[in-house]
């Protein structure tokens, strides 16, 4: 398990402490430990199959984030995650089972909805924050083979971020990456400005 400094920084990172992010954590020690450390470079390639909060705990912890590159997003929906490593093209699976962030909890889920439509007391949002600490310390603590299946897989390796020259709208004017440029009769577009002049 993590220490207590690491979790105060994906935290503070995330914004946080919720089952999510406790599922990013745990699925992060795992990659730690079978493919190997913190990613200074692009060594570690992740795919992440979900976009939600359990992303900022691999970010902050694995080293493979969305600005260097070396983390790959597939909108799956799944709280499952993929890492690769280049040196060897080592990869697992990492997929989370049913039930891994604990057992439904209709309060909570209760709770859950009066929050989102605003109509939640002080008293029902404290004991909805309770909630969430207990079901997130119970991930970070529960044994890894009851949040997720590990498995060895073949995959292709992924393309290198590479960096690619700018091209200058001619509509906005605005420096686009070259490979994002579509062409109108010859004209250099960014994609907002092409949709706008082809709808
Ligand atoms: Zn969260
Ligand atoms: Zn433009």
């Amino acid at each position: 398990m993590i220490d207590e400094e690491t979790l105060t920084g994906a935290v503070h990172f995330h914004g946080h402490l919720c089952p999510g992010l406790a599922l990013g954590i745990r699925a992060a020690e795992i990659a730690l430990e079978v493919i190997g450390p913190h990613a200074v470079d692009e060594e570690v390639v992740a795919i992440v199959e979900t976009d939600m909060c359990g992303v900022d705990g691999i970010q902050f912890l694995t080293g493979c984030t969305f600005g260097k590159g070396n983390m790959i997003h597939r909108d799956y929906g799944k709280n499952a995650y993929t890492f690769v490593r280049r040196s060897d093209g080592r990869a697992i699976r990492i997929s989370g089972r049913a039930r891994a962030a604990g057992p439904p909890d209709p309060e909570q889920e209760d709770l859950g909805a009066k929050l989102g439509d605003g109509t939640a007391t002080p008293d029902e949002r404290q004991r909805l924050a309770t909630a969430h600490e207990r079901r997130s310390r119970r991930i970070l603590e529960a044994p890894i083979e009851e949040l997720y299946d590990v498995e060895l897989v073949d995959i292709e390796m992924p393309r290198l971020a590479r960096n690619f020259t700018s091209v200058q709208c001619a509509s906005c004017d605005e420096p686009t990456m070259e490979t994002r440029i579509r062409l109108l009769d010859g004209a250099p577009l960014c994609p907002p400005c092409f949709e706008r002049a082809v709808c």
